[in-house]
């Protein structure tokens, strides 16, 4: 006759096991949610706990990490401590099928009770069994999948547009306050990057690498350009900052405003981008220009913007074939007409433009000015917006046919576009504006790096060069054209 188990202290003996883990935040139920759950387990089925294990920061998955305790829970078990173990999920005790298989082995021949406080499983039955077997593989497959498992927790901050925990981003504190100084430096890059400078030159320029000025002409020309209005930054890690670092800054969606989520911006039921509870530093249209720059993978859209080292290689015009000249050696040369002296034609150049600045005000590029259409351009967006929204939700509601909603959309969605490539040609789209706008412009293009002076000169000139007349050493100033723009 078997004994009553509820009502006599022939209690089954079990164990509990525990496990957070903090390398995947904010998913893991903190461990004292873990221990009430499992000890209600015990508590109503009149069980009585030996021992609680628990594993600190620690996954599951790897066989190579330590996890001390359930390695001294499954010798204890082994030894005869307890005949049941109560853990919160399958995935707690373990993500090893070897090692799972080996707990179904102790359920069927040794009578091992395993349950599991969220319900999924209990051991002791076929169906319990068999669920864990199934569990094991659909582990092993999400754990050998490539990519970090998106914690519920990080989700559900992304969706509310709330900062990532535990990620700064510079110019942010981690509760996502701006830091002045810093959130300053990034919308220099992005203005820098828009302006053409390469993320080399943008990097050098974090770093505090002094640009080598030459003088030509009169006029100072860098080497290489190191955009001066990108402020030196020292980096978090001490290192100096490269390519790869200046590109994630850039591409980084929670500069615009945008929630994120592992790199990419996180969009609501109806795929619109969740907005960020903090506050952008840069203009959402000059962060999309800047990610389809970064797309190209000529950056020819951004023709003067292509890392050059010359003031006027595929800038400048050869007069007979209206192809941009190159630079070879000491000279800007096409394909057989041209083969002009760098230095004299820079200096002309040079000189020519930095007159013209000194001359002209250029009142009409100011920013700021721009600063009531900018507003006016984004409301227009809006109602762009609240119109697709409206026609989803008709779509949804059975009110509107799907043509007629794909209709609605494509048309508005062309309107946005429109609207935000006026709006980054006012904010930021305008590479010469740094100087132009600036209060004495001719000074401005003197300490212009080399990106922004080649940006100002196509922004104000085409330069053609004519032929040089055989046997002459001296610049004839009539054989460099200057077709000054309206
Ligand atoms: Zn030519």
């Amino acid at each position: 006759m078997p004994a009553q188990r509820t009502k006599h202290p022939t209690a089954v003996r079990s164990a509990i096991y525990l496990r957070v883990s903090l390398d995947q935040t904010g998913e893991g139920l903190a461990v004292e949610r873990q221990r009430e759950d499992c000890e209600r387990i015990v508590r109503e089925r009149g069980w009585t706990i030996t021992e609680t294990y628990v594993d600190n920061s620690v996954s599951a998955f790897s066989k190579t990490t330590a996890r001390p305790a359930y390695e001294r829970m499954t010798a204890d078990y082994l030894s005869g401590r307890f005949d049941a173990l109560v853990c919160w999920d399958l995935d707690r005790l373990t993500r090893q099928p070897r090692q799972l298989e080996d707990w179904i082995d102790y359920a069927e021949e040794r009578g091992l009770r395993l349950v599991t406080a969220n319900g999924e499983a209990d051991l002791g039955t076929d169906g319990g069994r068999m669920y864990a077997r199934i569990k094991a593989a659909v582990a092993r497959a999400e754990g050998e999948r490539k990519g970090a498992r998106q914690s519920r927790a990080q989700q559900q901050r992304a969706a509310m547009g709330r900062p990532p925990r535990g990620i700064r981003a510079t110019g942010y504190t981690l509760d996502g306050e701006v830091i002045a100084e810093e959130a300053e430096a990034v919308r220099a890059v992005y203005a820098a990057f828009t302006s053409g400078s390469s993320l080399k030159a943008i990097a050098s320029a974090l770093s505090g690498v002094e640009p080598v000025l030459r003088t030509v002409g009169g006029v100072p020309m860098q080497q290489q350009d190191v955009p001066k209005s990108v402020p030196v930054l020292p980096t978090r890690s001490g290192r100096p900052w490269n390519a790869t670092s200046v590109h994630s800054l850039l591409r980084n969606p929670r500069y615009a405003g945008w929630s994120m989520l592992s790199g990419k911006i996180v969009r609501d039921g109806s795929g619109e981008p969740v907005r960020g509870q903090w506050e952008p530093l840069v203009d959402d249209a000059l962060w999309l220009e800047v990610q389809r720059r970064l797309d190209d993978p000529t950056r020819k859209s951004n023709r003067v913007g292509t890392e050059r080292k010359h003031l006027g290689s595929g800038l400048f015009v050869c007069d007979v074939c209206d192809e941009r000249v190159r630079s070879h050696n000491t000279r800007y040369r096409c394909a057989g007409h041209v083969m002009r002296a760098r230095d004299q034609i820079d200096g002309l150049v040079l000189r020519m433009v930095h007159g013209r600045l000194s001359k002209q005000d250029f009142p009409e590029h100011l920013p700021g000015q721009a600063d009531g259409r900018v507003e006016e351009l984004r409301q227009h967006e809006q109602k762009h917006r609240d119109r697709i929204a409206r026609a989803r939700a008709d779509y949804e509601d059975e009110l509107i046919e799907a043509d007629l909603y794909r209709g609605i959309r494509d048309r508005a969605e062309a309107a946005i576009a429109a609207l935000q490539s006026e709006r980054l040609a006012l904010t930021a789209g305008s590479v010469a504006v740094v100087v132009l706008g600036a209060e004495s412009p001719a000074e401005a293009f003197e300490s212009a790096g080399l990106a922004v002076q080649r940006a100002v000169i196509d922004a104000l000139a085409q330069v053609r060069l004519m032929p040089a007349p055989r046997g002459r050493k001296a610049l004839d100033p009539e054989t460099v054209i200057f077709n000054w723009r309206a």
